[in-house]
């Protein structure tokens, strides 16, 4: 393996990144006073910095390194798929083998009738496709007022005009004029949080039955799809109560409202199946896609649509699409990686072994003085912290300060955690093994020691 080593020296990356590089989702002028942290290499679940400190990943990057860091047979993959092929569209009455075929894949993987795939080339991307695609689903069925989505606050499906707008986040909503009109949100399903004294999953039936409020108000002639993570990923790892899915499902299916299931996290085997909405027994309409479709090696999304909106889409020309779609050298790359799930039966391992492994250990975490729940489904897990665990109170100081700490602890002590307001989540690759699910427990538990001596 050829290793490129002669970077410059840390400051002086950072200097060019502080003078030229805006960060998502970061206040940048704070960033440049502290310098970035320069990822240079990565293999397994392990990263190292520019100063050759070694980390574990226990994010997966973005929830998004499936198989893991270092898969060769993908960059194979990609410049193969260079010299024979690097760019071709798909619009004007062209196809091409990769995206071809990597459709008739994801057909044979996706549960029920979800047989069609519209490319993007990201999660944010195919949001804002579902959005066009069941407006224009209705109208061609002749009920162009049926046009509303009813989303989750807290939700997050994105950071375009549209997939932001659609997201639940009063932060993106603040910046930038969102949402756009015909898009309206419900309450999560957060128990921990929000549930006061209910019994969880009473709690989860009366936050499903929001939506039936919500279509009862609106009129379900005015509703066209409902979107939902089977599982809530950048709002904190929320696992609704077992409650919640059926009820949501009874509500759509009642109401004649299209269901899309975001799966940009939950798919490609994050929570023990292919897709979460399997993991919950949910037959979407539309299965919004990205990340471990390729375990972020190339960047490529998209929405896998049933039979009958395909049916009726295609009966006309849908005027939508981008010069990514279905890239070749994504594509390509997407399906070595969909090759190396499958034979390595990736997905079965977080069914059987690492994910009920994971269970447990998590689950120990719980007994921390800092943490009021700890909670996981599959290789996505995520802890509260609080100063209170009987009242699962939150801290005095404004929400997120504790998180942060708890984070850059987790950082001084090698690991890569996330915090989510005051909620500390793991999203590993999904090759990680026992001895490092026991490696992260280990470090994210002298986090939290250290987090509490800060707070005394
Ligand atoms: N949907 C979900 C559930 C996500 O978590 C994300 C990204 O984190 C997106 C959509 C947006 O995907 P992308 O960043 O590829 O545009």
């Amino acid at each position: 393996m050829s290793v490129i080593t002669n970077y410059p020296p840390t400051a002086e990356l950072q200097a060019l990144d502080a003078a030229h590089h805006m960060h998502p989702f970061t206040a940048n002028a704070e960033l440049a006073q502290k310098g970035a942290r320069i990822i240079v290499r990565a293999d397994g679940v392990r990263l190292t910095d520019s100063d050759g400190a070694e980390m574990i990943d226990a994010m997966a990057g973005l929830w998004c390194v499936n198989i893991g860091y270092g898969r060769h047979e993908l960059a194979e993959a990609a410049a193969r798929q260079m010299r024979e092929l690097p760019y071709y569209n798909t619009f004007f009455q062209t196809s091409h083998v990769p995206a071809l075929q990597l459709a008739a894949k994801l057909a044979e993987l996706a549960p029920g009738d979800l047989n069609h795939v519209f490319f993007a080339a990201g999660g944010s991307e195919a949001n804002d496709t579902n959005i066009r695609m069941v407006r224009h689903y209705w109208a061609r069925k002749g009920q162009p007022e049926k046009r509303v989505i009813i989303s989750r606050r807290n939700a997050y499906h994105g950071s375009s005009m549209g997939s932001a707008s659609l997201g639940g986040m009063a932060g993106m909503h603040a910046q930038g004029g969102m949402p756009i009109p015909d898009i309206v949100h419900i309450d999560q399903p957060n128990w921990y949080a929000e549930g006061g004294d209910s019994d969880p999953q009473e709690f989860g039936i009366a936050r499903a039955r929001q939506l039936e409020a919500k279509i009862a108000e609106l009129g379900a002639d005015k509703v066209a799809a409902f979107i939902a993570e089977p599982v809530q990923g950048a709002g904190g790892v929320i696992v609704p109560p077992e409650s919640y899915w059926p009820e949501i499902k009874r509500i759509c299916a009642e109401h004649d409202i299209l269901l899309i299931a975001d799966e940009v996290i939950c798919g490609f085997g994050r929570i023990g199946h292919w897709f979460g909405s399997q993991s919950y027994d949910i037959q979407p309409h539309i299965m919004t896609i990205a990340k471990g479709l390729s375990s972020g090696y190339a960047p490529i999304g998209g929405s896998i649509v049933c039979d009958e909106v395909a049916e009726v889409i295609g009966g006309g020309e849908f005027n939508h699409g981008y010069t990514y779609s279905g890239h070749p050298v994504a594509a390509a790359v997407a399906l070595e990686n969909l090759r190396i799930l499958e034979e390595e039966k990736i997905v079965q391992r977080v069914h059987d072994d690492t994910g009920p492994y994971l269970t447990e250990a998590w689950a120990r975490l719980a007994d921390h003085p800092l943490v009021g729940e700890a909670v996981n489904r599959g290789l996505m897990a995520s802890i509260a912290l609080t100063p209170d665990k009987a009242r699962r109170a939150p801290f005095a100081a404004p929400v997120g300060t504790v998180g942060l700490i708890a984070r850059e602890r987790c950082f001084a002590n090698n690991l890569v955690m996330r915090h989510v307001g005051d909620r500390m989540i793991i999203s590993p690759p999904l090759i990680i093994s026992r001895d490092d699910i026991d490696e992260v427990i280990l470090r994210a538990t002298r986090a939290l020691d250290e987090t509490l001596e800060t707070l005394h």
